[in-house]
């Protein structure tokens, strides 16, 4: 079966092109070097995000949070070759790119522990419960909407995504109809209603909750329609106008070409 991956409808509001691509004709962007920093960036917020219970689990007590928090972010960067393919790619840069991130990456660590201690403070021994997902990377795929994808965490029947880009005063609308296409996922797969998903935005530690209503719904599957539709009709060159998202794409030699 033919599906739409929610990961494409999220690319969609970038560039419709990048979506024809890389999926019609399955071609692969060069990272650049920007891109290079955000995949490493990613795995390491992204895994950081994936372990709040193991940090509340080897606390002590809310005091020791950080500390667990640091702990998990070593072993991430310790693991990051075996999980990573581009780190294990160029062990030089990849370590360049490490120390260039981890100011950051240490300051968002306090921030996320700031936030964990104090669900420990409040909640005492149900707080790794609260932050457990009941299921984390769950594939999803639809016969009657025709879509797909892996859900970061599901907790109490609630998609969350991780977001470790820049934080978007206003969410932005392909975060949106990503996390309503995951809450139509698993609404299905439940049979249960989802009334709402979650952004976890990694580097302020905001958890941000989206409304999924039925205009949403339409929305995403008026763009599902127009991803099938690039099949006969492909996306001009520069669709949104904007030269700044075609130098940062990966895509933008073949693309010109094509
Ligand atoms: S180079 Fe520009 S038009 Fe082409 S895929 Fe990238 S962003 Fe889209």
């Amino acid at each position: 079966m033919v599906t739409v991956t929610v990961s494409s409808i999220n690319e969609y509001f970038f560039c419709p092109r990048c979506v024809y691509l890389r999926n019609f004709l399955k071609i692969q962007p060069t990272p650049t070097e920007k891109q290079r920093r955000g995949i490493i960036g990613y795995q390491i917020r992204r895994g950081l995000f994936m372990r709040q219970r193991e940090i509340i689990e080897n606390s002590h007590d809310a005091g020791g949070v950080f500390e667990s928090a640091k702990a998990e972010l070593e072993k991430i960067i310790r693991e990051l070759p075996e999980t990573c393919p581009q780190a294990a790619e160029d062990a030089k840069t990849h370590q360049t790119i490490i120390d260039e991130i981890k100011p950051a990456l240490l300051s968002e660590t306090q921030t996320l522990s700031k936030r964990l201690s104090a669900i420990m403070s409040e909640a005492g021994p149900r707080a790794a419960a609260l932050v457990s997902p009941q299921k984390t990377d769950h594939y999803v795929i639809s016969e009657t909407t025709g879509l797909s994808g892996r859900i970061d965490k599901v907790i109490n029947n609630t998609p969350h995504l991780i977001n470790t880009g820049q934080v978007p005063d206003k969410t932005d609308t392909g975060d949106k109809l990503r996390a309503c296409a995951y809450a139509m996922l698993l609404e299905e797969e439940t049979g249960r209603k989802v009334g709402h998903a979650v952004i976890e935005y990694a580097r302020t530690s905001e958890q941000r909750p989206v409304k999924i209503t039925e205009k949403l719904k339409q929305e995403v599957l008026k763009t599902r329609d127009a991803i099938l539709s690039m099949a006969g009709q492909p996306p001009e060159i520069c669709p949104h106008g904007q030269g700044s998202k075609c130098a940062e794409c990966g895509f933008e030699d073949c693309c010109y070409a094509t």
